[in-house]
């Protein structure tokens, strides 16, 4: 397979923090994948919760099948612009480990906890899983990752935080926030796969949970559009028996038309810029992106998928709960470190008496909810506040 000349070579990569000599059958970004596959964090995501929590329902996505079907979409995007499958796979898997429990939920819980300390960033949290928190090795600690997959997975970054990560590594993945330059269209592919692949999933899952139905989403010209055009061709899908084929095949034909249209929108974005390599891609505005029309078409779903699914009642009654589990989880562990486990528990006390020391106590506390996956963090609640909030 050929990579356009704008494509992230592996050959090419600005390399990794620690030098490790060439893997002699794979390439620097497959080596990546390999490791993020077999990280701890990377096991976690399938008790994670995307919308819905984990244990309400088998089927429902978590943050490990969402991960994976990011990886989908990215790679069959990738191969088709000429763009580097590996790169965008790994930077695919690796885009949620910093993700909390609980969702969103978790994350602004632990944000508002956080906030004298410096707040909480998911996407600067799943950088610092791959660069500190993993221990695997026993040269440097993380996963000692490529830049281009780093720089892929730092999707967002306030400036105050730039400054911090520049200062740290001057010049590395925080220099683009500050210049206000582009990434790889590589790490520009996995931002657009990852919101194609919630919007779908979360209309399946909404549906199939009862919380949304199809006749709802008739307010949606990007998913009722095709549910007309599927029952004008099939019409004993419109038996209510038939129900979840409609659903399934409107949303196959919605997701095939978004990645059509990024695929055609990028092509003629890339050929107008005519970008001779990834050093001209970074100082051009985002190459791949949605036509002008299906970005409207999409933002109409994003804001009927925020209204009536992230904010139904249902949803937003165990969302508080979960964030008082994660409130309640960081008042504890600050105002007794030893609840935590061994590893975490050290790191505080090897702070007692440091330049900052509240600051990196709570950046622990931060790091130990951080890591948690729903269950673990419902039990460990129920042990230390001696109350059940969740099932
Ligand atoms: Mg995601």
């Amino acid at each position: 397979m050929t990579l356009a000349p704008y494509a992230c070579h592996p050959d090419h990569s600005r390399g990794r923090r620690f030098a490790q000599p060439p893997a002699p059958t794979r390439t620097e970004f497959q080596r990546d994948r390999d490791r993020i596959v077999h990280c701890t964090a990377f096991r976690r995501l399938v008790y994670k919760t995307q919308v819905f929590l984990n244990h309400e329902g088998d089927l429902f996505r978590t943050r490990l099948t969402h991960s994976l079907e990011v990886a989908q979409l990215g790679r069959s995007m990738a191969r088709s612009l000429s763009l580097n499958e590996d790169l965008v796979e790994a930077i695919a898997l690796a885009h949620d480990l910093g993700h909390t429990p609980f969702g969103h939920a978790g994350q602004d819980a632990l944000n508002a906890c956080m906030r004298p300390f410096g707040g909480f960033e998911h996407n600067l949290q799943s950088l610092r899983v791959v660069d500190t928190l993993e221990e695997r090795y026993p040269e440097f600690d993380g996963l000692n990752l490529c830049f281009e997959t780093r720089e892929g997975i730092l999707k967002h970054c306030s400036a105050i935080n730039a400054q911090t990560l520049e200062q740290l590594e001057p010049g590395g993945v925080g220099r683009r926030f500050l210049d206000r330059t582009q990434p790889s269209l590589e790490a520009q592919l996995c931002n657009l796969a990852d919101e194609i692949a919630y919007n779908a999933h979360d209309i399946d899952d909404g549906v199939r949970s009862g919380l949304i139905s199809l006749a709802q989403l008739q307010q949606v010209p990007l998913v009722d559009d095709f549910r007309r055009q599927i029952l004008a061709e099939f019409p004993a899908l419109g038996e209510r028996s038939q129900g979840r084929r409609l659903l399934y095949e409107t949303i196959r034909r919605m997701l095939s038309a978004q990645v059509n249209d990024v695929m055609a929108a990028s092509s003629q974005a890339i050929e107008r810029a005519a970008p001779a390599d990834l050093a001209a891609v970074r100082q051009l505005p985002a190459l791949i992106q949605f036509s002008e029309a299906m970005a409207a078409r999409s933002q109409v779903l994003k804001s009927f998928l925020l209204h009536q699914l992230y904010r139904h009642s249902q949803v937003m009654h165990t969302t508080r709960l979960a964030q008082q589990v994660v409130q309640e989880l960081f008042a504890i562990y600050q105002a007794q470190p030893a609840e935590m486990t061994e590893g975490f528990a050290a790191r505080s006390t090897a702070l007692a008496g440091t330049a900052d020391e509240a600051t990196a106590r709570a950046r622990v506390v931060a790091d130990y909810i951080a890591g948690m996956t729903d269950r673990f963090a419902t039990r460990e609640h129920e042990r230390l506040s001696g109350q059940r909030l969740l099932p």
